[in-house]
């Protein structure tokens, strides 16, 4: 039976590559027609159909507080009605800087003295190595397998994300001699780093890390190993760089750094990524850290970054609401959701006989078809990750809406309140059911 969603996916796929702007939304692995929305609000989206789901793809991240919660909705609203762009400082973005700042806190420790706003997490990613290279006079960049980082050319090889969904090696399009300054290292594993600055280690300007992995699955970091990998880079005079675009304002008021820190895991990252939860659903993402680094980026110094849209009023206001909105309440919520519907997932599973695992990171989780979490993209990519489609599409059939990929993470809100997360723990036993049966 076809249905709007049919219609225009149809439509679109004749004037829009492969019918999406963004490869992961098109159902790739997990097959079927990708719902086009067509309105959210708090824990549920609806589609062109008409149907409505509870969502546990929260937009992949930014809705904290739920969609169109209506202190967001208000201050864009405000923001729209006093101009839409202005390509001119504003007062918001002074007041968003300060605020993300001023979170980035736990104790004593305040390592992001000076913030950029740009508008999306792939160049403040870009931006950020841009910076390291520029301030230290080195070239090459360690990333690890499975991490994904935005697109830009040096950051996809090996990446998560969609390049994982489609089992890409990287991209079509990127230089040899660009991919060649990338080192690609196993994720959880030091002695490959250890080496890897051996080697190396006066040309290596920065490593990157997501600040727990999250697009491979969720793969969260060795106890000790992001302060490792930071002792590891100071240590050789490079600067190491948290992608927190996923993880940031999200599992914790201040990131998955902030949630380490307060576990007694202590580093401090030369350079933070944000991006999702820090523009509130609006095209806005950041990038902050010590001072002296900062100040190289033009007009204070010679790296050069620049945007038409940078700090744009509408995004800095939903930024702005959405962050005084994420209150201890908020994340007490998001949590408490999570740990529901993470272990009636396990139960679930287990009652089916399904091996599988259910990794977390803070309020992050997803699911893993393998005996035990895997530490690293080799190992995520064992998984019987066959089973996850029917598990998608029973619980899609359900009223349930996933990310349609066993490599991403399933998001909460606030919003998803009893009656919701009863509803998503009330369709696991039959999707259980339907991927024991894959
Ligand atoms: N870094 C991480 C950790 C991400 O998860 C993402 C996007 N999912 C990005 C960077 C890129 O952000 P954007 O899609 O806004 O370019």
């Amino acid at each position: 039976m076809t249905d709007r969603n049919d219609e225009w996916f149809d439509r679109a796929r004749d004037v829009i590559p492969g019918g999406v702007n963004s490869p992961v939304r098109a159902y790739g692995s997990v097959g079927g027609t990708p719902r086009f929305l067509a309105s959210a609000r708090g824990a549920t989206v609806t589609d062109e159909a008409g149907r409505t789901y509870i969502d546990l793809v929260a937009s992949w991240g930014p809705a904290l507080l739920g969609h169109a919660h209506p202190d967001v909705v208000a201050a864009v609203q405000d923001a729209a009605s006093r101009g839409l762009s202005f390509g001119a400082p504003t007062s918001g973005e002074v007041e968003l800087a300060d605020l993300i700042a001023s979170r980035v806190t736990v104790g004593t420790a305040r390592p992001v003295e000076k913030v950029r706003l740009v508008s999306t997490g792939t160049e403040a990613t870009m931006t950020a190595i841009r910076l390291a290279r520029g301030v230290t006079g080195r070239d090459l960049l360690v990333k690890f397998a499975g991490h994904y980082h935005g697109h830009s050319d040096g950051l996809l090889a090996a990446a998560g994300s969609g390049i994982a969904t489609l089992a890409l090696p990287g991209s079509a399009g990127v230089p040899a001699p660009i991919a060649a300054q990338t080192l690609v290292l196993p994720y959880n594993d030091l002695d490959a780093v250890r080496d890897a600055f051996a080697l190396h280690g006066d040309r290596i300007a920065a490593v990157i890390v997501e600040a727990a992995a999250a697009n491979m699955g969720v793969v969260p970091p060795a106890p000790g190993y992001n302060a490792a990998l930071a002792d590891i880079a100071h240590e050789h005079g490079a600067l190491f760089l948290l992608d927190e675009v996923l993880t940031g304002f999200r599992v914790h008021p201040a990131g998955f750094w902030g949630l380490q820190q307060a576990a007694g895991e202590e580093y401090t990252p030369d350079l933070f990524t944000f991006g999702k939860v820090v523009g509130g659903g609006m095209p806005l993402a950041a990038l902050g850290g010590r001072a002296d680094v900062m100040d190289a980026l033009a007009p204070a110094g010679p790296v050069y970054q620049a945007g038409t849209l940078s700090g744009n009023p509408l995004s800095v206001a939903a930024g702005l609401a959405t962050l005084r909105g994420a209150t201890p309440d908020v994340y007490a919520r998001v949590d408490a959701a999570a740990s529901a519907i993470a272990d009636a997932l396990s139960a679930a599973l287990t009652a089916e006989g399904v091996v599988h695992a259910v990794p977390r990171a803070g309020s992050l989780f997803g699911v893993a078809f393998l005996p035990d979490a895997p530490r690293d993209y080799a190992t995520a990519l064992t998984q019987e990750s066959w089973r996850y489609a029917p598990l998608f599409h029973a619980m899609l059939d359900a009223g349930v809406s996933l990310p349609p990929s066993v490599y991403e993470a399933w998001f909460l809100t606030a919003a998803h309140d009893d009656d919701a997360v009863s509803r998503v723990i009330e369709a696991l036993p039959a999707a259980a059911r339907a991927a024991a049966s894959a």
